[in-house]
């Protein structure tokens, strides 16, 4: 038997405690995956997650998670969320009070207000400044020509979008993933980011997409993405690294065959994750850099770093 516990990305460990608490104070593993999330997007260390998030190329933060329950396969996502930073909790309820699984835009602030969560201003002195600098780009090339011509307008916006594109470094990405089991075996796994930075209004990376970015089933294990969603949404990395485990590899092997098909596609992006198997091994991987994952169970007092591998192209 396991102690419960949460693995994390990076950014997720000063906010594992909060998990962890919950857990000690007999709630289940949904609500401290929940909880530890939150942590996250209420605070504005990450820069990639809830408020203060990378806005896209209008200057809006928009954000995306997921959550996802093992012992039911039952999942709850939400995406394009600017004015609600409770982005894990919206798809939680998405998943508990709807018959849907996921819920974008309008539709998910509509809904967000009528389960009572409060608005919140997503922007931050930083974000304004991205907002600004974007702005001044595309204003340097709108002459009076342009003026009024929307089409071009949006031309010049998805041309500077390439540019900034190219330029973008993994450093733009910064998912929040954490991944809980229990003492009894049962997963949950939460995903929430505000996407890759300076992204096209309305971009959905693979954060809520249930499968690409996010996938239990308590009887096979648990994965979690961050990274170029376009990769993983391509490949159901999430799903299939499960269903590899459920084929009967180990958690290494299951992580190295779905990474090696993201570096077949060989496309620039790279792609992280951090899992755990049904017997509770944690492991994390990258297909661009050495890989750590961070570590809480109930009876410790800090999270602890583990290590992760690095799966590169033969
Ligand atoms: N995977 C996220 C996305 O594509 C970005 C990230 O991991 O930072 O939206």
């Amino acid at each position: 038997m396991v102690k419960s516990f949460l693995i994390g990305t990076r950014n997720a460990a000063p906010h594992l405690h909060e998990g962890i608490e919950v857990l000690r104070k007999g709630g289940s593993i949904l609500d401290a995956v929940e909880a530890a999330v939150t942590g996250i997007e209420e605070s504005t260390e990450s820069g990639n997650v809830g408020v203060g998030g990378s806005p896209n190329i209008l200057g809006v933060t928009e954000l995306d998670a997921s959550i996802m329950d093992g012992t039911t396969l039952r999942t709850g996502a939400v995406a394009a969320v600017s004015k609600y930073v409770n982005a894990i909790s919206i798809a939680r309820k998405v998943m508990e009070e709807t018959p849907h699984v996921f819920l974008v835009g309008d539709g998910a602030h509509r809904f967000a207000r009528a389960m009572g969560f409060k608005e919140w201003d997503l922007s931050t002195g930083r974000t304004r400044m991205i907002a600004d600098v974007i702005a001044k780009d595309i204003a340097e090339e709108l002459t009076d020509d342009f003026r009024g011509k929307e089409y071009y307008v949006e031309m010049i916006r998805s041309r500077k979008l390439h540019e900034w594109y190219k330029k973008l470094s993994d450093d733009q990405y910064g998912t929040t993933n954490v991944i809980g089991m229990d003492s009894k075996g049962n997963i949950c796994v939460g995903v929430s980011t505000s996407g890759t930075s300076l992204k096209y209004p309305g971009r959905v990376g693979d954060s809520p997409v249930i499968g690409a970015g996010n996938y239990c089933d308590n009887r096979y294990g648990g994965v979690a993405c961050t990274g170029k969603g376009e990769l993983s949404i391509r490949l159901l990395t999430a799903r299939m690294t499960v269903k590899y485990l459920e084929e009967g590899m180990s958690l290494e092997a299951a992580i190295t065959k779905s990474f090696n098909e993201i570096l077949a596609l060989n496309d620039p992006g790279s792609m992280q994750c951090i899992a755990v198997d049904k017997n509770g091994n944690t492991l994390s991987a990258s297909t661009a850099r050495e890989s750590t994952h961070w570590y809480m169970d109930v009876d410790m007092d800090e999270p602890k770093e583990r290590p992760g591998i690095w799966v590169k192209a033969d």
